[in-house]
């Protein structure tokens, strides 16, 4: 037991040394990686739940690093905004998000959205409405077709400040979403004070909405609480036919998840626009 006891140290200890290098390598190949082009945006499709057409994407960031290959959000998120490089790479995403968007415009694509996750630290932003703003003139995309996701976590504490931000945006034309709906503390309060039109339930209650009654109970109360406030519900995380199917039965509106596609790199997405008659 002791020798396993010694055992497990060390490798516990090589685990903490090789995290820490690995922090210090990421940090310094995700400085080099705005000038060196390695962002790219992967596109998740959303669909109509009852209609199934494909209504629009989810934009989400993966850096391409060519010393690191490809690093998901997970792994640098956080530490852009330690490193203060947040604001820029999220500028880079809405830009990048909002011209592939007017492409999609300009090929026939009708009624989609485009989703883009924001970080809190670009609503401290000062000029993170006129940024918005002169993305949207620039790249020419109409402003309905763009969805910034924010969580609640990010404006609980300063509800008052984020809704006056999010008024202007939306003055803009563009919609506001909740994301990880349902997992933080206040999410009903946020709902009531911001201008939100679309909410999307966290991914762990569509998980659970097969295991048993309860589960399915507070997707059913989320759904319907959501409809009667007029705002848009998208299910996050949908991975099999049997979530669809009571999603469906719920009278949920919208849906996205590995069940109908996960991610997908530019040219896939297109192929499926193509495919399903969009492009
Ligand atoms: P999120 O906004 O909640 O995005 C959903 C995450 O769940 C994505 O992970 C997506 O790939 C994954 N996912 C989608 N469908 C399924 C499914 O059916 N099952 C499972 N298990 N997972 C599914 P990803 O792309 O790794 O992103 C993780 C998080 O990183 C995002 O969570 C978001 O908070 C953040 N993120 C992604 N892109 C950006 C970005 O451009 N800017 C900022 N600030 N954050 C981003
Ligand atoms: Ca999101
Ligand atoms: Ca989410
Ligand atoms: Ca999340």
């Amino acid at each position: 037991a002791k020798r396993n006891g010694g055992n497990q140290y060390r490798l516990y200890t090589d685990d903490m040394i090789a995290l820490v290098q690995r922090d210090v390598r990421l940090e310094k190949h995700l400085r080099r990686s705005l000038e060196k082009n390695e962002w790219v945006l992967h596109y998740q499709p959303q669909f109509d739940i009852q209609s199934g057409r494909l209504i629009g994407a989810e934009a989400l960031i993966r850096w391409n690093s060519e010393e690191l290959g490809m690093v998901f959000p997970g792994d640098f998120i956080t530490l852009s905004e330690q490193l203060g490089l947040i604001n820029e790479i999220g500028r880079w995403v809405i830009n990048e998000a909002c011209v592939q968007g007017k492409r999609w415009e300009d090929l026939g694509w009708t009624d989609f959205v485009l989703s883009v996750n924001v970080s809190s630290r670009q609503l401290d932003e000062p000029y993170f409405v006129k940024n918005v703003q002169s993305i949207l003139q620039s790249s020419g995309l109409e402003p309905s077709h763009l969805c910034l996701e924010i969580t609640e976590s990010m404006v609980v504490d300063k509800l008052h400040a984020a809704r006056y931000m999010l008024d202007e945006l939306v003055a803009l034309g563009i919609h506001i979403a909740l994301d990880d709906f349902g997992t933080g503390y206040s999410s009903l309060s946020v709902l009531r004070q911001l201008p939100i039109s679309v909410i999307k339930i966290d991914r762990s209650f569509i998980t659970d909405m097969e295991n048993d009654h309860e589960g399915l109970s507070i997707v059913k109360t989320i759904v319907s609480m959501g409809h009667d406030l007029n705002k848009q519900i998208v299910a996050e995380g949908v991975e099999t036919k049997a979530q669809l199917d009571l999603l469906l039965d719920i009278g949920c509106d919208k849906a996205q998840g590995y069940y109908y596609s996960k991610p997908l790199p530019l040219e896939s997405m297109n192929e499926l626009l193509e495919r399903s008659g969009e492009l």
